[in-house]
């Protein structure tokens, strides 16, 4: 499994970090600013994109999409592309992508638009994974993301609170990417987000081996690997926070 941080911070950009979206091979979860630039500088041709995945319709995890299809359409993609949306935002999604015509196969390729229900669920799968959706609690429905392959089980929570009900999702993952967008070390906390120390918490009585933090707030920005010291007394398994563009194979 390839893991390519096309962002990583929270819904407030630094100099240093866009909104958080992941490429997940073939598969874009979530979708702000220009993810066809960044996929292009990793070296990844978007047009090879499997599949979108829109984890909430808050506006950081969302606002590239009409620019991303446009872009794909202009490169002259042909092939369908499935766009997974909960169904909680999908008609604003329709009526964004309506509003640039672009639903209409005739200008370029068929966006077939999926709405999903905040349950658990087998989202998608392929030859290699396969991802399957879990409610998280956000102030706004949300999901979170188990990917498991043969290798390894990775867990993306997006935007949630620290939830020990999500424990059982977290369990025995290779690696959980967290969102934190605060921390006590730096902010107050912030209703519908993580501090990463009760992350940290929640990551050790999981028992995951790597804990990866995203979503971070600005005041965190510059401050890594403090906050990495700092998490240390919490969580013994190994600490990354990524920087914009790296990426992670397990
Ligand atoms: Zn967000
Ligand atoms: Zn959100």
């Amino acid at each position: 499994m390839r893991i390519i941080f096309l962002g990583t911070a929270a819904a407030v950009s630094t100099s240093n970090r866009d909104n958080t979206s992941i490429l997940l091979d073939d598969l874009l979860i979530d979708c702000p600013g220009n993810v066809f630039g960044k996929m292009k500088k990793v070296g990844y041709d978007p047009l090879k994109l499997q599949g979108v995945l829109i984890t909430h319709g808050h506006i950081d995890h969302i606002y590239g999409l009409p620019s991303l299809i446009e872009m794909l359409r202009l490169s002259g993609r042909k092939k369908p592309l499935t766009v997974y949306v909960g169904q909680h935002f999908y008609e604003l999604t329709r009526y964004c992508l309506e509003i640039y015509d672009l639903l209409n196969p005739e200008k370029g390729f068929e966006i077939m638009l999926k709405s999903i229900s905040y349950e658990e669920q087998l989202l998608f799968k392929n030859s290699s994974i396969s991802v399957f959706a879990f409610p998280v609690r956000h102030s706004v429905p949300n999901l979170g993301l188990k990917i498991q392959s043969f290798q390894s089980t990775v867990v993306y929570t997006s935007d949630t609170e620290p939830c020990e009900d999500l424990v059982k999702f977290f369990s025995d993952a290779e690696l959980l990417i967290h969102e934190s967008t605060c921390s006590y070390l730096y902010t107050r906390r912030m209703e519908g987000h993580s501090c990463a120390e009760d992350v940290a918490r929640l990551a050790q009585f999981s028992n995951v081996k790597t804990l990866c933090l995203v979503h971070l707030g600005p005041e965190i920005d510059s401050k890594e690997t403090d906050l990495v010291d700092e998490l240390k007394q919490y969580f013994l398994g190994k600490i990354l926070i990524p920087n914009d563009l790296d990426r992670i194979i397990i």
